[in-house]
């Protein structure tokens, strides 16, 4: 069969492990320049990989495929150095979150780091590039797919037997672009989660640290709206991250070089009901509005204290930020966010307080817009020669379930 795949990310890479012997003559088309370019797919940054069953996306994935789909990216790491943690298995940690109305998630995390995960891409790749019937073209971005009988018409010129689109969130516009052909193919688009980045000093969440490296509790608040942590990053840095039209804010660590400073995102999902069915417009207009406040490409750095009173921050006190001084402006979040994203994340903050001494520290800081968008849920069933695999199907959101999604597609063509 005549194989194309839309993007070479996590899925695609599942897709390919899974077919290394197979028969099948495979494209890789790829928007980037080339394997180091910086715009390749989402593993560029942090390169947190998890096994759970509890998050990273909604679809079942086996425990064990996870662990073999961790395992194969630890062995393209170097000497396989990762870090490693355990969330909530030891029941100490477990009982206090509980006691406190919290949901603690369970679940084993090995983490890469952005240093390293330069070359762990690479070393995949290079691996991939000596299959004969696997053939790459980066610098190919794939603007039209559409269904013609049995066949699939790739850029309107390149007919083939099956395509796997994998591009990922990054690759929404081409999307986009199927399903305004084909809207029998949406399942489902009504979620958005807003949040913050919250940044504070290691010694005060130093013990879940090194008991778990990353501690991933949900929260159903006072406003009814469901609350949870997300991306812990010890020792780790905020970033922004530029979306073309606006720029949200992100966290990440390095395997080596390391801050004071632990960051992570408070989140809440926001699930709304017809006629409602723009979760991506709604999102990016909050963004859009934080960013017209901080100026340009910038976002909004506030304490945690005057995020609580609505006051605009001008000083700083203990905790000093690890985003660079050109992306932020002190100000107000309260200007761009809804009141009820608010309330539910301060009400978190508080009630976390009570587990983590310090966590509500009025000097810790608050960034926004920090938003995660879900991509629109797809019907795979719809058509035999049109697929989409890892986030763009709507059906992960992590590199252990998008690796998995890949690699499940590729066993059931065999
Ligand atoms: C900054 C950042 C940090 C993250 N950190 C983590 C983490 O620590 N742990 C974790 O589990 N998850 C993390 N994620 C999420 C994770 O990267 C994704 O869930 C995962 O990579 C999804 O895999 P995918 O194959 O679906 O898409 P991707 O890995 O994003 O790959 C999609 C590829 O398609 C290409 N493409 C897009 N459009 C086109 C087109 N039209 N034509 C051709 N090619 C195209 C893109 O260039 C890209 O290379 C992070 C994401 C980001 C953005």
């Amino acid at each position: 069969m005549r194989i194309a795949i839309i993007g070479f990310g996590a899925a695609a890479i599942g897709f390919i492990e899974s077919l290394k012997e197979s028969n099948h003559e495979i494209h890789v088309f790829e928007k980037s320049k080339d394997i180091y370019s910086t715009s390749i797919s989402g593993i560029r940054a942090d390169g947190k990989l998890f096994v759970s069953e509890a998050m990273g996306g909604d679809i079942e994935i086996d425990i064990r495929l996870q662990q073999q789909m961790v395992k194969f990216w630890m062995e393209a790491v170097d000497e396989h150095s990762v870090e490693k943690g355990h969330s909530f298995t030891n029941r100490k940690y477990f009982n206090s979150f509980y006691e406190k109305g919290f949901l603690p998630v369970t679940s084993d995390f090995y983490h890469l780091g952005t240093d390293q995960l330069k070359k762990v891409l690479y070393h995949i790749y290079e691996n991939f590039k000596k299959l004969k019937h696997v053939h790459f073209h980066f610098q190919q971005k794939i603007e039209n797919i559409q269904v013609k009988n049995d066949k699939v018409l790739v850029n309107e010129e390149d007919e083939f037997d099956k395509v796997y689109v994998a591009v990922g969130r990054s690759g929404h516009g081409l999307v986009k672009k199927i399903i305004n052909e084909y809207p029998e193919l949406i399942q489902d688009n009504t979620k958005v989660d807003l949040g913050i980045r919250y940044e504070l000093p290691d010694h005060i969440v130093e013990d879940l640290n090194r008991e778990m490296y990353e501690f991933k509790v949900k929260y159903k608040s006072r406003t009814g709206y469901m609350v949870r942590t997300f991306c812990n990053n010890p020792s780790g840095f905020v970033v922004t991250e530029n979306y073309g039209d606006f720029v949200t804010v992100n966290g990440h660590a390095n395997h080596k070089k390391k801050s004071h400073n632990t960051n992570f995102a408070v989140l809440t999902t926001v699930q709304l009901t017809e006629p409602f069915n723009d979760p991506v417009g709604y999102g990016s207009h909050i963004a859009k509005l934080s960013n017209i406040l901080a100026g340009q490409d910038k976002v909004i750095l506030q304490t945690y204290d005057h995020f609580k009173r609505s006051k605009r921050t001008k000083n700083l006190y203990r905790v000093l930020p690890t985003l660079d001084e050109n992306a932020f402006i002190m100000g107000d979040v309260n200007l761009a966010y809804p009141r009820r994203i608010i309330e539910s994340i301060i009400d978190f903050i508080e009630n976390l307080e009570e587990v983590i001494p310090g966590i509500a520290n009025p000097d810790n800081l608050v960034y926004a817009p920090e938003i995660k968008f879900y991509s629109n849920r797809i019907n795979n069933d719809h058509f035999d020669q049109l697929k989409f695999m890892g986030d763009c199907s709507g059906a992960t959101r992590s590199i252990t379930y998008a690796t998995g999604h890949g690699y499940m597609m590729g066993k059931q063509l065999k």
